[in-house]
């Protein structure tokens, strides 16, 4: 009797700690849940006589709040909100946040405008990293130094890990270009969710270079969820159904993005059934040429016809508008179908050697294109050291700096941007 009860009493405790181990070992599959703006900066807006004021930052964490409801519902998830009032945590504090939590998932949500304040364009799109970044993702992993950035396969190849060693930064690599593949299979879900269940116009998915993808450590995407300034979508956006429908097609993306990488044990792996195979990314980058044209136009000019990410590319006096960078396939061809359906018949996609350095002339910035000489006190020319004035057809040209690749030059017009000065057009100088 003594004995057997013994025996029971260290089947129960054996039990117990395979319970414990068993539970500690299913990790929670944790969500950073990112509700686009906030606080003073209310994001896009249009107001409307019957709905009133329609404002991004409203909708955005209307639906995060409502998607992080039904993903607490289910104990295989951790949520982690990067806010959950109307208050505005800075880009960093998001990316920061995000990357301490160790998350699986990041999702950016946010609503979309074109610059006219009404448009017949609708539909979702979602962005994932653009093709330069993953260098940029490198040196975050770098930076918080930590092995728990590889999963286990990588571990087992590179089991002696020292993060300052070759061996490290190649398995780092690894891991990233996996972050974009996740990202690229999770936006994919999304927006299929968006036209298969909701019966919206999906924009598909888009690569750019923003900051809450570029430093986040982990698959993450960026979710427009429709335009503020077309007036149905304006109505579904802010309603309570419309809001429900999106944050429910996100949800059930989640679920089949985690049992994906479950059952294949991350997606790597050899898929159990024919799925799309994982894109490879090209050598090359591609942009689409949108049109050549002697006028200058700003960023927003209804010329551009609502694109963002429009690259003006000054050529022998010619002003080539490039729409988009991407190094994958399927995105330069659905960029060059989102230009062509918004009126740019002969848009074609061009193909950029990533960080070409220019063996004969350079690329400089063009800062102004004036009528008139600039006053030597002009915000610009006090900013600015080095600036160069020529004459050219009765206007005076500014240009700065001297670069060796596009890259340098997108880099420093960055800066300029910054600094304020806005609407500067990289040009290609021959000699
Ligand atoms: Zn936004």
């Amino acid at each position: 009797m003594i004995t057997h009860s013994f025996s029971i009493k260290r089947y129960f405790s054996l039990l117990f700690v395979l319970l414990f181990l068993f539970s500690g070992a299913q990790k929670k599959f944790t969500i950073v849940l990112d509700a686009g703006h906030g606080g003073s900066d209310i994001g896009t807006n249009r107001r409307y006589e019957d709905l009133g004021t329609v404002r991004e930052k409203d909708i955005t964490l209307s639906i995060v709040l409502k998607l992080g409801r039904m993903l607490e519902k289910n104990k295989d998830y951790k949520v982690i909100y990067t806010r959950k009032i109307d208050e505005f945590p800075s880009l960093t504090e998001r990316t920061t946040l995000a990357n301490r939590s160790k998350a699986d998932l990041f999702l950016s949500v946010h609503v979309n405008a074109s610059p006219s304040s009404s448009t017949s364009t609708q539909g979702t799109e979602t962005f994932v990293q653009g093709p330069n970044q993953n260098k940029k993702n490198l040196e975050v992993a770098k930076a918080e130094n930590d092995v728990i950035y590889l999963d286990e396969k990588d571990r087992e190849m590179f089991a002696s890990y020292d993060p300052r060693s070759p061996e490290s930064l190649i398995a780092l690599k690894i891991q990233q270009s996996k972050y974009l593949e996740s990202s690229l299979l999770i936006g994919s879900l999304v927006e299929e969710n968006f036209a298969g269940r909701d019966k919206r116009n999906s924009r598909g998915i888009k690569q750019a270079d923003l900051h809450v993808l570029r430093m986040n450590a982990m698959p993450s995407v960026l979710i427009e969820t429709g335009f503020v300034n077309n007036y149905a979508e304006a109505r579904y956006l802010a309603s309570d159904r419309g809001q429900t429908d999106i944050a429910e097609s996100i949800y059930d993306a989640i679920l089949k993005y985690k049992d994906r990488m479950d059952r294949n044990g991350g997606i790597q792996a050899k898929p159990a059934e024919p799925v799309k195979p994982v894109e490879k990314e090209l050598k090359n980058d591609f942009r689409i040429l949108l049109m050549s044209s002697p006028v200058k136009y700003a960023s927003g000019d209804p010329a551009l016809k609502g694109l963002n990410y429009v690259l003006p590319i000054k050529e022998n006096g010619l002003y080539k508008y490039y729409y988009s960078v991407t190094n994958l396939a399927s995105v330069r061809d659905n960029n060059l179908k989102t230009a062509r359906d918004a009126g740019f018949r002969n848009a074609t996609a061009i193909s950029f050697i990533p960080n070409q350095k220019l063996g004969v002339g350079y690329y400089t910035i063009e800062v102004a294109n004036t009528d008139q000489k600039l006053s030597s006190n002009s915000f610009m020319l006090n900013t600015l050291k080095d600036v160069t004035r020529v004459k050219e057809n009765g206007k005076f040209l500014y240009t700065y700096g001297k670069f060796a690749s596009l890259e340098d030059a997108v880099k420093a017009q960055k800066v300029l941007d910054d600094k304020g000065i806005k609407n500067t057009v990289i040009q290609k100088n021959y000699r």
